[in-house]
């Protein structure tokens, strides 16, 4: 009777184990002292409005376009970082680490996100002049996105760096939430498109899927409505 009780009791926690895989990713936020203070109100903002576009709130929830349950809450003060290590400009691989480095200390939270003024250095392979969000590596679990401006879908970028951090790399589609394009071209997008092996990653979280190899932008425009 005693074992019959202790397989039935594995049992039982394997299903409350299912029930409460993690979807609800708590973040760390520091600010670089040369770019405006963020307020947290601005911050939960843009994590309230991260956590909508993948939820959706659609009648669409196909394989290719799921509606995916994952939500960003801010835990913690806003930091400011800022150090001739750490400037506000990343140029190399050097200060790109610096940065993700920056309050990697800061416990309890599932990944932090570092605001600075401008990314010019993300991966050796890609020579873009610029970019608007760096993951790499993803073992840091930091995200280093550029500041918040006007007319940016700031939540899309900050949602799509996440997903490289589970694991997510570029799809080639410029409706997707993991677009190899800028996320700026999603801004009109009520819906980025997120698919089901997508969503398995998003929700599984940091280091859970494999990150493959980089995709390039294709150069024809398309439409997504
Ligand atoms: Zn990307």
């Amino acid at each position: 009777m005693k074992m019959i009780m202790a397989i039935f009791s594995a049992a039982l926690l394997m299903l409350v184990d299912e029930a409460s895989a993690q979807t609800t990713y708590s973040v760390s936020v520091s600010v670089h002292a040369s770019v405006r203070a963020l307020s947290k109100e601005q911050v939960r903002q843009i994590l309230k409005k991260a956590s909508r576009i993948l939820r959706k709130n659609s009648v669409s929830n196909g394989d290719a376009d799921v509606a995916c349950d994952v939500t960003f809450t801010l835990k913690g003060p806003i930091r400011t970082f800022g150090s001739a290590n750490t400037p506000p400009i990343i140029m190399d691989e050097q200060q790109r680490d610096a940065v993700h480095e920056v309050d990697s200390d800061v416990a309890d939270v599932d990944f932090h996100v570092k605001v600075v003024d401008e990314i010019q250095f993300c991966r050796p392979e890609l020579t873009d002049p610029s970019f608007n969000g760096c993951a790499f590596p993803i073992e840091s679990r930091s995200i280093i996105v550029v500041r918040p401006r006007r007319n940016f879908p700031d939540h899309i970028l900050w949602a799509h760096e996440f997903g490289h951090l589970t694991g997510l790399g570029h799809r080639d589609s410029q409706c997707a939430l993991m677009t190899s394009c800028s996320v700026a071209e999603l801004k009109s997008v009520t819906r980025p498109r997120v698919n089901k092996q997508e969503c398995s990653c998003l929700r599984g979280g940091p280091g859970f899927c494999q990150l493959p190899a980089a995709v390039r932008c294709p150069p024809q425009p398309v439409s997504c409505q």
